[in-house]
């Protein structure tokens, strides 16, 4: 995500933290390659135009703070105006109403959408309520059966929809069917085409009449750039959505939609779609996003995915050890496995600050024989070898290797990235990354 707006901006900032003092004509320059840069991650030439305006008037009208240097002046700034550009905040799903509460699910065929279903479902559930899965796609009847297939893997109940069946009597009928299953929100997954066209909008307007949800989403392509901005702009039109659901942003290297969404129509991003797995739904936060794209890393994303499968006592525990770079071997195991519920260790890393630039995790791929791997090595040294790695010498290694079926290259390697992580949190630690620690996790 980013990755070449971040390049751009880092670049920029780099000039401009070289001057001393900044004067208009060093700023104005400074932001011709921010438009630029803006414009290349296929930001809505408006938006570009705007953002660039809000932040010069700013740069050139502020009293420079005393705890800033003009050029991290001007990268507050454009955070700041990032932020705002994204929405200031993050916009959480409208629940309100009687129950059971229905949120209408909307958007071209492959945006996502049935996927998006299920992804809502397994966040809802995490919350307490009991979602109750609705097809109301009854022109691609494969749709209908993978929401049921979804549905089951989640243990969710799926309205038995027929593809004879009238989509507005599905939603209708599924709501009462939901009541009775005890079930509090409902997730209408409506039909999508390849285009917007008349007869689609008429149907959801249709079905929204008689609902009456209490959100409607429109999930959203990311890969699609300008394109996903044009769509929000038309459904919200005709449908007057609550927000969009961005989706496939991890394919996404560009970014453009996220960033043009909310100031074209209006409407919030509320959530973004990160991977294919039903897990990979995440809030969308506009200022997490921004410092990660000027490269301060995602640390909040982080430590709130860390702490939702991480008890409080451990991570109090392991943020001790962190700050003290007393980090063992053993911690360096158990995190694994904890981390391993999180999701990819490569998207993990990349939320840490400073990581994104360390070369030897940039093409990381994590290859997950490789962090078993990791596991029996750990396990085959002694206690005191975890909690000290320095004292494991040439043929304690040669040992290792053998007990856990590994080779000494294997063994080598380990103790050698787990050296460098130590390195760098060390560093880290050093530089008093704002909010690093707190929580933070391998
Ligand atoms: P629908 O036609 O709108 O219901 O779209 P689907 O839910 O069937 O999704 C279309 C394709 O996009 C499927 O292959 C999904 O696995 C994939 N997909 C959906 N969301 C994401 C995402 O956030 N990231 C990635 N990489 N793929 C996604």
């Amino acid at each position: 995500m980013f990755d070449n707006l971040s390049a751009r901006l880092d670049s920029v900032f780099k000039k401009l933290k070289g001057h001393g003092k900044l004067t208009e004509k060093n700023i104005e320059e400074g932001l011709k390659e921010v438009r630029m840069a803006l414009l290349e991650a296929d930001v809505h030439y408006k938006v570009a135009k705007n953002f660039i305006a809000s932040v010069k008037t700013r740069a050139l009208g502020q009293e420079v703070m005393r705890s800033l240097t003009p050029g991290q002046q001007v990268v507050k700034i454009v955070n700041d105006e990032l932020t705002a550009l994204m929405g200031s905040q993050n916009e959480s799903l409208n629940l309100s109403g009687p129950k059971p509460v229905s949120v209408m699910l909307v958007g071209l065929q492959g945006s996502g959408k049935t996927t998006t279903t299920g992804k809502l479902a397994v966040s809802l559930r995490k919350e307490g309520k009991k979602p109750y899965l609705v097809p109301a796609d009854v022109y691609r009847p494969a749709a209908i059966e993978q929401l049921r297939t979804l549905g089951e893997q989640l243990d969710v109940p799926v309205y038995p929809s027929d593809g004879d069946m009238d989509p507005v009597e599905i939603c209708r009928k599924a709501r009462i069917a939901a009541q009775k299953a005890g079930c509090d929100t409902l997730l209408l997954d409506t039909a999508g085409r390849l285009h917007i066209d008349e007869a689609l909008m008429d149907e959801l307007v249709r079905i929204r009449d008689e609902v009456q949800p209490s959100e409607i989403l429109l999930v959203a392509d990311a890969m699609t750039g300008q394109d996903a901005v044009n769509i929000a702009e038309s459904f919200d039109k005709a449908l007057d959505i609550g927000g969009v659901v961005l989706s496939k942003m991890d394919g996404d290297a560009r970014g453009g939609a996220a960033l043009s969404i909310k100031s074209i129509t209006g409407k919030p991003i509320k959530f973004i779609g990160v991977g294919e797995k039903l897990n990979q739904l995440e809030p969308f936060h506009p200022d997490r996003l921004a410092s990660s794209i000027l490269g301060m890393g995602d640390v909040l994303t982080l430590i709130e995915k860390a702490q939702s499968v991480i008890d409080e006592e451990k991570a109090v525990e392991l943020e001790k050890k962190l700050r003290k770079s007393q980090f063992s071997l053993e911690d360096f195991r158990d995190q694994m496995v904890q981390i391993r519920k999180m999701g990819s260790l490569k998207d993990l890393l990349g939320m840490i600050p400073g990581m994104s630039k360390v070369k030897q995790f940039k093409n990381m791929e994590v290859d997950e024989n490789e962090l078993v791997r990791i596991e029996a090595i750990i396990n085959s040294m002694t206690p005191k070898e975890r909690t000290n790695h320095a004292i494991i010498n040439g043929s304690r290694r040669k040992r290792i290797a053998r007990g856990s079926g590994t080779r000494v290259q294997d063994v080598n390697r380990l103790l050698k990235n787990y050296t460098q992580v130590m390195k760098m949190i060390k560093k880290l630690n050093k530089g008093g990354m704002r909010g690093f620690g707190r929580g933070m996790l391998p």
